[in-house]
C-alpha cells in the first residue's frame, strides 16, 4: 500500500506501540480485580498503577479517578442529575461534544445554551449575565464547558469560567478530551469540579476514559450494580484498556514538553495552505489553539470534495466533526459561531499528533494545492 498521511487525530490517534504492548500484557491477567487472591490482586495493581498515571496527566488524586467506557460515559454521568436534589440548572456551551449537549436527564427546561464569539470561543459576559438573571430562581448552576474544541482546537476560559461558576454556587465540568497531552491540565489551576477524559485521543485504546473529580465532588453512578470504581461506577473493570490508557497518559504528559514542535508543523502546514490557496479561512485563527488543530475552508469547495480528494491522495482528515452517522452535517459548532454556510460546509479539520513528521505536513500541502487547482479550474471550465 502506498504510504499515508494520517492526520485526524482528534477523531483518534493511533494507537501507540507502547500502549499495544501493555494491552497485550494485560490481557493476560486471569483474576477479576475485585477478588482478593493473588490473581485478582494483580490485576487490581495494574489498575492501579494506571489511575495513578491518569490522575497525575489531570494533576488529581488517583483517589478521584472514576474509570469509564470512554468520554461519552464520563459526560453523561456528569449529566446524570442528582436524584434527590431537584433544584439544579444546567448550562452547555453551544459548541460542546454531542454527549454533552444531549443534556443527559436533565429536560430542555432546566438547560441553557451559553453562546459564543465569533471565533468559537465561550462568553463569558453571557454565562455571567445568565447566572445573575437565573439567581432569583434558587437553582444551583451545574456548567459544562470544554477544556478545547475537537472542530476548531479553541481553548476555553476554563479557569475564567470556574470563577464565575463558583461564585453562583455552582459545579463546573470540563471535557478535557481533547486538551489532554496537547496543553497542561491541571485540575487546581483551572478550577473544574469534574473533568472528561478518554484514552483515544492520547494514543490509548478504544472504549475507556475517566472522569476526574475534584476532592470532595461526588456524582450519581450513571451504571449502578456492583461496589467498582468506589461505588461510583459499575461493572468489572476493562483491565486491558485501562492499563493502555495508563500508558498512553504517561506518555502524553511526557510529550507536553514538545507541543512547540507539533505547533511549528501545524503553522507550517497553514502557511503551505495560505500560499496555494491566498483564500483559505482559518477558523479560530485568532484564538488562542490546541497546538495539533487546523481548520480550514476555502469559498467554494465543498469539505466532502476535500476529503475525498486528499483520501485518495492518501491523506485523511475530517470534515467538521466526524460525521458518525455516515452523512455530512453541518457543524453545530461552526454554526454557533456564526460563519456562513459556504464556509461551514467547506471546513476540513487537520488534526496532528505524536506520528505527525514533517514529510506528512509536506504531502498535505501539495496534495491540496493540486485539489485546489483543479477543482477551481473544473468550476471555471464549467462556469
Ligand atoms: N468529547 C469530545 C470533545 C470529543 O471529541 C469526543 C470524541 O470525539 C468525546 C467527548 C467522546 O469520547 P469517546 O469517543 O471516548 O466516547
Amino acid at each position: 500500500m502506498n504510504q499515508r498521511s494520517y492526520l485526524d487525530y482528534n477523531a483518534t490517534a493511533p494507537l501507540r506501540p507502547e500502549v499495544r504492548e501493555a494491552v497485550a500484557d494485560a490481557l493476560g491477567h486471569a483474576g477479576n480485580p475485585s477478588s482478593v487472591h493473588a490473581e485478582g490482586r494483580a490485576a487490581r495493581a495494574a489498575i492501579e498503577e494506571a489511575r495513578g498515571r491518569v490522575a497525575s496527566l489531570a494533576g488529581a488524586r488517583p483517589e478521584d479517578v472514576i474509570f469509564t467506557s470512554g468520554g461519552t460515559e464520563a459526560n453523561v454521568t456528569v449529566l446524570a442529575e442528582p436524584a434527590a436534589d431537584e433544584s439544579w440548572q444546567l448550562y452547555l456551551s453551544a459548541i460542546e461534544h454531542p454527549s454533552v449537549l444531549s443534556g443527559g436527564r436533565f429536560h430542555p427546561e432546566t438547560t441553557t445554551m451559553i453562546p459564543v464569539t465569533a471565533d468559537g470561543v465561550a462568553d463569558l459576559a453571557a454565562l455571567a449575565m445568565t447566572l445573575e438573571k437565573h439567581k432569583p430562581g434558587g437553582w444551583r448552576p451545574l456548567v459544562s464547558l470544554m477544556a478545547a474544541n475537537n472542530e476548531t482546537g479553541a481553548i476555553q476560559p476554563v479557569r475564567e469560567a470556574a470563577d464565575i461558576v463558583h461564585e453562583a454556587g455552582g459545579l463546573l465540568h470540563s471535557d478535557a478530551v481533547q486538551a489532554a497531552g496537547r496543553i497542561p491540565l491541571d485540575m487546581t489551576s483551572l478550577g473544574t469540579d469534574m473533568l472528561t477524559l478518554s484514552a483515544h485521543k492520547i494514543g490509548g485504546p478504544k472504549g475507556v476514559g475517566a472522569l476526574v473529580l475534584k476532592e470532595g465532588v461526588r456524582v450519581e453512578p450513571l451504571i449502578k450494580g456492583g461496589g467498582q470504581e468506589g461505588r461510583r461506577r459499575a461493572g468489572t473493570e476493562n483491565v486491558p484498556g485501562i492499563v493502555g490508557f495508563g500508558v498512553a497518559a504517561e506518555l502524553a504528559a511526557k510529550e507536553l514538553g514538545d507541543v512547540a514542535a507539533l505547533a511549528a508543523l501545524r503553522d507550517q502546514l497553514e502557511e503551505g495552505v495560505r500560499a496555494v490557496a491566498a483564500d483559505a479561512v482559518i477558523v479560530s485563527a485568532s484564538a488562542p489553539r490546541l497546538p495539533n488543530t487546523s481548520c480550514i475552508a476555502v469559498p467554494g469547495v465543498k469539505a466532502e470534495t476535500l476529503v475525498i480528494g486528499l483520501d485518495l491522495a492518501g491523506i485523511a482528515v475530517s470534515a467538521g466533526s466526524a460525521c458518525s452517522s455516515g452523512k455530512v452535517e453541518t457543524s453545530h459548532v461552526l454554526e454557533a459561531m456564526g460563519l456562513s454556510p459556504e464556509i461551514a460546509g467547506g471546513a476540513v479539520r487537520v488534526s496532528l499528533g505524536f506520528g505527525t513528521k514533517n514529510d506528512d505536513i509536506k504531502r498535505y500541502v501539495s496534495a491540496f494545492g493540486e485539489l485546489i487547482k483543479r477543482l477551481k479550474r473544473n468550476a471555471k471550465e464549467a462556469a
